[in-house]
């Protein structure tokens, strides 16, 4: 598995060589390693659709997220941060899904959440049709900003999200935190487009 991104890379590796194992895609970006609970199809798609309607996160998905936190190197966070929204797409939608995920994970885990040091102040959600990933990549990159470093400052933080797509929101996010002097910046999201 690579280290770094969590996808299969090859077949057997010792446990003392994961850590040198890379995919290469993710190597200039921000934060330190991601993980998932599974890929995006199924029922956790349909979770991750219905988590965007409706503001209630299934039991059994909190269990998978917090089966998740178990592995390594996620399970060295020691703060939990979900990515922002921009207020005006929290305002249209009532909640931040990212958010309620948050809170439940750290209420099964016991560790502390932090929804107020990382601001979204640029309106990047809605990506246009047809945009690389060096297009999203650039919309996203000043999206994020942290409004009190000293929380974060010598922090593992657990970035959580529902999706990680291309990584652009996750790493413009982990960029910001590592700027503000975070050590590590995990990532673990429901799941992986
Ligand atoms: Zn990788």
């Amino acid at each position: 598995m690579c280290w770094k991104c969590g996808l299969f890379t090859a077949a057997s590796i010792a446990d003392d060589k994961r850590e040198r194992v890379r995919c290469g895609q993710w190597d200039d970006d921000a934060f330190t390693a991601a993980r998932a609970c599974g890929f995006y199809e199924g029922a956790l798609r349909a979770s991750i659709i219905e988590l965007k309607r409706r503001p209630r996160v299934a039991q059994r998905l909190v269990r998978l997220m917090f089966d998740t936190l178990q592995r390594q190197p996620v399970n060295s966070a020691d703060l939990i941060i979900p990515v922002p929204l921009h207020p005006d797409r929290e305002r249209e939608r009532g909640f931040n899904q990212a958010a309620l995920l948050a809170r439940e994970l750290a209420r099964l885990s016991g560790l502390p959440l932090d929804e107020h040091s990382v601001i979204r102040s640029v309106h990047t959600e809605r990506h246009r049709a047809g945009m690389d990933s060096k297009a999203r990549r650039d919309s996203v990159n000043d999206a994020f900003a942290v409004r009190h470093p000293d929380s974060i400052a010598g922090g593992r933080v657990l970035l959580l999200d529902d999706v990680f797509t291309t990584g652009a929101t996750v790493s413009a996010c982990a960029a910001v935190l590592k700027d503000a002097g975070a050590d590590e910046v995990f990532v673990l999201t429901i799941a992986r487009a």
